[in-house]
Parts: C-alpha cells; structure tokens; sequence
C-alpha cells in the first residue's frame, strides 16, 4: 500500500466514524457548509462535524499545524475532498476566510497579523466578507473612493462599499480605503482589516433576482481602525489586493470546476427523464450534441486545473492565469445551466407553489444565480482584458 493510499484509507475510516447521516448526501456546491462566525449558531449535527473535523486540524486541511491546520500535502488534502465527494458531505468549514484572506494572510501578513487572525479562522469564530467594490468602483477597481484618514495609531474611516457578499452574516471585512488621495489612484490605497463590530459600521441588504438577498451594502461612518490593522504598507495595498483577486478567481474556477464535476451524468440523467428515454441514446440530436460539447470542454478545463495545481505545487502563487480559470469556470456552468433550463423545458418557468418538484424550483434559480457568476470576481470582458495585457503580452 502507498503512503497516500494508507492516508485514504485513515481519512475514510474518520469521515466513516464522524460525519453525521443527515448531513451525507447533502451537499451540491463548493459554498454548501457551516460559515462559521459570530452570528451562525449551527445545527448540532453540523456543529459534531465542525467539532471532530477541527480536532484533527481537518477544517484547514492543508494550512500549516501551527495555525491549527492539518498540515495536509496537497495530494492528501485532495484525497480528504475526495472522500468528502463520495458521500456528498459538505465540507467542515467554508468561507472566504479560508480561501481568500488567509492565502493572502500568510503572503502578506505580519507575523502577529498571522497569529491574531490565522487560527481564528481555522476555529471558525470568524466570518469574513470582501469590501472591495463601491458604487463608483467595480471594474475601476482602483478609483475607490471609501477614506481612512490617520489620527495618532488609527485610521478614521468613511464611505460605502457594495456588492458586499453575505456582509451582514460576517464579523470582520478586509476592505480597501484610499489613504492618499494626491497620489495616482493605485498608489494610494491601503488594504485594511476591520472588526465589523466596531461602530459606525453598518450593512443593509439588497435583494436579487432569485428573491435571495446574498449580499449588501456595507457604510462606514467615522470608523476608527488601528494602523496595526494595515496588511503590507500604507498606500501600499493594491498589490496586496490584487494578490487576494488571484485567489478570489482562482477559487471560484476551482469550486466551479467542482460543482460542474457531475453535470455530464446529470444533464443525461435529466434529459432521460424528460425526453422519456430511460435507455439508448437520448432521441433529440441537438440535445446530445449540447451536452457532449459541455462535456469535452469540462474534462479540458479539468486538465487546466491540474495544470495550475501542480504550478502551485511549486509554490507558483495564482497569477493572472487565474482569469482564464474563471472565466472558462463562470461561462462552463452557464452553458450547464442552460441546457438543464432547456432540457426541463415548461417545468424550468415554475418560481414557488404547486405543480413544480423541489428539484425544478431549486434548478430555475440556480440558472437566474449563474448569470452573476460572469459578474462576480471580476466581470468577463475584465478578465479578457487581463488575459490580454498579462497573459498574453498584448498589452
Ligand atoms: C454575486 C456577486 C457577489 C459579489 N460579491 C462581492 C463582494 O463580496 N465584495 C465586493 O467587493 N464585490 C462583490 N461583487 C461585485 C463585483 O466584484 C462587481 O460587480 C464587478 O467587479 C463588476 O463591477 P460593476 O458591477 O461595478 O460593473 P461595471 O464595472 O460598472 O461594469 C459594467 C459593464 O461594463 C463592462 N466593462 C467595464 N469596464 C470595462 C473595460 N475596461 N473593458 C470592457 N468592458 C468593461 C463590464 O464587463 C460590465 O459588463 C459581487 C458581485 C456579484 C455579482
């Protein structure tokens, strides 16, 4: 037996042990778990998961042991989701404490920062959200216009940012704050952490499309900030933000890529049920064709994956190759959504009510919901942009 097969075989026989049944079979994308924080109280049987999964460092699989991670070699921590993948279970902890602050945390971070911050994450008493973009700063990322103004050891902070995902859920916000307004617009912003606790802070909720309301607008009037909250230097902070924006894409191509892992098998499962064709080959051409183009593109984009895990296996930090990743990611579970909508044919125009399963109703939002993901960490045409000047030197 390998090293890594006996490592699956330990992790299968704690996942066997520890993961409650009702929470098996539950899980359909990447964001499905416990988020962790102040304001979540979770189920008991998420909470017995969270607990025996932090015990043994399995709620950071592959930070450091230091911090409270397991230390997990990124062949290990594959095989610990992998035997997460085969029972549908969520994972013990999500959030983008895990995948967006800490990376940039432990490049950036001081050492204390580390210490403060790093394993309260692991624990889950923390809830982090992104304040980055503002009314008049989405694309132009960079004239943001929130102000930190320094008094002795603090900043005094005001603006608004928007788009602030799950803001009201969260407990602390890394938000970017224009230092110096003098200077060319890149050059004079920090990159801040901020106890949302601290007043002043406000959140108010904006409702979507799909009747959720994920995330919000986020007000900061006369907030006082210590300067020991600054990561990197001041003014400082766009290269640190763009660092975070590399794993923000990243992990969003990364979770679709998960999330997209079984769509062949459900698109055809579906289109079977629909189009009455429990065996053979589905009878409608066009719909045969869709899918397996979906799926030639998704087993490619698998292997591009791999690709920029093993550069990262060389300690190759996500650059702008992360673009390519999100955008191939956002476009490829559009596509899937679409022709799940299109294979559902009348059943795709339920909303709520009678007359429609569960199933239907949860597959019609999902559709409204990808739309955003071409928005979402960077639009489309931004990425392109980037893939353009950075990737391919045309710029
Ligand atoms: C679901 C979701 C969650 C989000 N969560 C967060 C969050 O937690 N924190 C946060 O800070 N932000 C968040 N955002 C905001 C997101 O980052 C912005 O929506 C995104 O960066 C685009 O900015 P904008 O909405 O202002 O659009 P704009 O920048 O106004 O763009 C409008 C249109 O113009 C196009 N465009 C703009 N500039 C160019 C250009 N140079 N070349 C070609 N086309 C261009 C865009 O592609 C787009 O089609 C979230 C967004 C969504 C949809």
């Amino acid at each position: 037996m390998t090293e890594l097969e006996s490592f699956r075989a330990e992790i299968r026989s704690f996942v066997e042990q520890n993961a409650p049944g009702s929470l098996r079979g539950t899980r359909r994308g990447r964001f499905d778990g416990y988020w962790g924080g102040r304001k979540e109280i979770p189920a008991p049987d998420v909470k017995r998961w969270f607990d025996a999964a932090l015990e043994r460092g399995l709620t950071a699989p592959a930070w450091p042991r230091d911090v409270g991670g397991a230390g997990l070699s990124d062949a290990e921590a594959r095989v610990f989701d992998q035997e997460l993948a085969r029972l549908a279970l969520p994972p013990p902890l999500v959030g983008v404490g895990l995948t967006m602050i800490g990376p940039t945390l432990f490049d950036y971070g001081s050492a204390a920062q580390q210490r403060e911050h790093l394993p309260r994450i692991v624990r889950g008493e923390v809830r982090w959200c992104q304040g980055y973009s503002e009314p008049g700063a989405g694309s132009d990322l960079a004239s943001l216009s929130t102000r930190a103004v320094r008094e002795d050891d603090h900043f005094v902070v005001n603006g608004q940012k928007i788009w602030t995902s799950f803001a009201d859920k969260s407990d602390w916000i890394f938000a970017l704050v224009r230092t110096d307004p003098t200077a060319k617009k890149q050059l004079g912003i920090t990159f801040l952490l901020i106890d949302m606790a601290t007043p002043g802070v406000s959140t108010r909720p904006i409702e979507l499309i799909s009747g959720a309301s994920p995330f919000c607008e986020t007000f900061f009037e006369d907030v006082r900030v210590p300067v020991a909250n600054v990561i990197g230097e001041v003014n400082a902070g766009w290269t640190v933000a763009k660092a975070l924006l590399g794993y923000e894409r990243s992990m969003i191509g990364e979770a679709m890529s998960g999330d997209i892992a079984n769509a062949e098998v459900e698109l055809v499962a579906r289109a079977r049920e629909a189009l009455g064709a429990p065996n053979g080959s589905l009878p409608d051409e066009a719909i045969r064709l869709a899918i397996a183009r979906t799926a030639m593109q998704e087993r490619c984009f698998a292997f591009t994956i791999e690709r920029l895990r093993q550069s990262a296996r060389e300690g190759k930090a996500p650059g702008s190759e992360s673009s390519i990743l999100k955008i191939v990611a956002s476009e490829l579970k559009q596509a899937r959504w679409d022709q799940a909508v299109r294979i559902a044919g009348p059943l795709a125009l339920g909303w709520e009510g009678a007359g429609f399963e569960a199933r239907d109703l949860a597959a019609t939002r999902e559709w409204l919901r990808s739309r955003a993901n071409t928005i979402e960490g960077g639009t489309s045409e931004v990425q392109l942009n980037i893939i353009a000047k950075h990737v391919l030197g045309l710029g």
